[in-house]
């Protein structure tokens, strides 16, 4: 089994090309955001002590995460890819643990890097299928619907992410901006890192990432 990582600020693309790149290669894609998401709808007890700490673009803290993460590896057989997670120094340090101890290889890190001026307006107008097992990720502009809050896959409303307003993005920013050097560069250096320009389409950056895949395959 192999563990492939996407990073990048909020709005940068990490669902958009995971849930791609799952349709197109053997891989479990695993978001913290959706697990924790999961949670809080689910009313568990981590879903609401994680509530208003995701509303207000905070980070949840990391042996929460780190555990939540921990369970669901455990019982995965294929490859995965990592969207939202490590997030932190100490995430990346206890998964680089986890991971030698169960003889888990980390496959590609990738950074997908987007200027800080064009994220607030991604985010924004996003919008995202409330069905959890759809998920589907549109934007008012760049990505509409085909009827206005309506998923084109599987029928679902739309929602707007409660951490997707203009003030929790800008926490949300403040806290990556606390965490991502120093996580980043646990990953920097080894030989499966890339960086990806993610100021281009999804279907850019997804043709960009599949090179990746295919070559290693
Ligand atoms: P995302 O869907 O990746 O944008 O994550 C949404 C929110 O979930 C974040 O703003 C955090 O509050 C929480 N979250 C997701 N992943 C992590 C993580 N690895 N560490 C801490 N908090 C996280």
């Amino acid at each position: 089994m192999i563990v492939h990582i996407l990073l990048g600020p909020p709005g940068c693309g990490k669902g958009t090309t995971a849930k791609q790149l799952v349709g197109e290669f053997a891989l479990t894609h695993l978001s913290t955001g959706d697990i924790l998401r999961d949670a809080v709808s689910k009313g568990t007890e981590i879903g609401l002590r994680a509530k208003a700490i995701m509303a207000a673009g905070k980070l949840v803290d990391d042996d929460t995460v780190n555990g939540l993460v921990f369970a669901r590896l455990r019982d995965e057989t294929q490859d995965v890819l990592f969207d939202g997670y490590p997030r932190t120094l100490q995430q990346a340090e206890a998964l680089g643990t986890f991971l030698s101890t169960q003889g888990i290889e980390t496959g590609f890190v990738i950074n997908i890097e987007v200027p800080e001026s064009v994220l607030e307006a991604r985010v924004v107008g996003r919008r995202v299928c409330s069905n959890s097992d759809c998920g589907a990720i549109y934007h008012l502009q760049n990505k509409p619907p085909k009827v206005a809050n309506v998923c084109d896959k599987c029928g679902s409303s739309l929602k707007h992410r409660a951490d997707d307003s203009s003030e929790a993005f800008k926490s949300r920013m403040v806290e990556f901006n606390a965490t991502f050097q120093p996580m980043a560069a646990y990953y920097r250096g080894g030989k499966q890192y890339r960086r990806v320009d993610g100021n281009r389409t999804p279907d850019q950056v997804f043709v960009t990432l599949s090179q990746f895949f295919k070559e290693n395959a």
